[in-house]
């Protein structure tokens, strides 16, 4: 990487290359590759739609933190939390909107704009930072990525953010239902916000 990405002490008290570390232990190479492939990706769109690198780099990192855990794992941190609407979706959605608080206590992670980007990089939201769309859309059109759409979605990202946020959810949409998935109300509350960028 050309740029020194650097995080603040009171994000996460030790370094990247410490946290390289740990995310590596805690995934597949596979993943761990992707990981790195939306890190690119986000710093790029960060730079090119103003967000700070460091958190990108950051968000980016973390984001499929939880992705291997058990699903006996995530269904004890749905009863601690009183969450059971959400048992019924299974581990795409578990990863993220709890994985965050796998990443705040493990990882010790302190910083709710970052922990945000993570928590709603699977759904999509109505409203979404600068930060959480970054995470979303690197996470979808990485170097790994090889879909039929992908391409477009590079193209959008490129020249209009709200619109590869759109197009993403769009397609996300059209797959589960076309492989008979239940949709998550987050994902289709975030859908009805964003057509109108299609
Ligand atoms: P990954 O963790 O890098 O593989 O990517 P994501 O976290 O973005 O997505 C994981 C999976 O969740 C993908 O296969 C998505 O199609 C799927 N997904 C996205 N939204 C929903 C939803 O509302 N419900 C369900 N069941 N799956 C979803
Ligand atoms: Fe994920
Ligand atoms: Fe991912």
């Amino acid at each position: 990487m050309e740029e020194k990405i650097v995080y603040q002490s009171s994000w996460i008290p030790y370094t990247r290359d410490q946290l390289l570390e740990k995310i590596k232990r805690s995934m597949s190479e596979r993943r761990f590759q992707h990981v790195l492939g939306v890190e690119e990706t986000a710093i790029e769109l960060a730079k090119r739609y103003g967000e700070d690198i460091n958190m990108a780099s950051l968000a980016a990192l973390l984001h499929d933190y939880g992705k291997e855990r058990s699903d006996a794992s995530y269904l004890s941190l749905i009863e601690k939390h009183h969450c059971d609407y959400i048992k019924a979706y299974g581990n795409n959605i578990w990863h993220g909107l709890l994985g965050v608080e796998l990443i705040r206590h493990e990882l010790e992670v302190n910083n709710d704009y970052v922990l945000h980007a993570v928590q709603v990089h699977t759904t999509g939201a109505p409203h979404m930072t600068l930060l959480d769309k970054i995470i979303f859309v690197a996470d979808y059109i990485e170097p790994h990525r090889h879909f039929p759409g992908v391409d477009t979605a590079r193209l959008l990202a490129e020249q209009d953010l709200n619109a590869a946020v759109a197009y993403e959810l769009k397609h996300t949409l059209l797959h589960l239902i076309s492989e008979n998935q239940p949709v998550y109300p987050l994902t289709l509350e975030a859908y009805n916000k964003w057509v109108a960028h299609i």
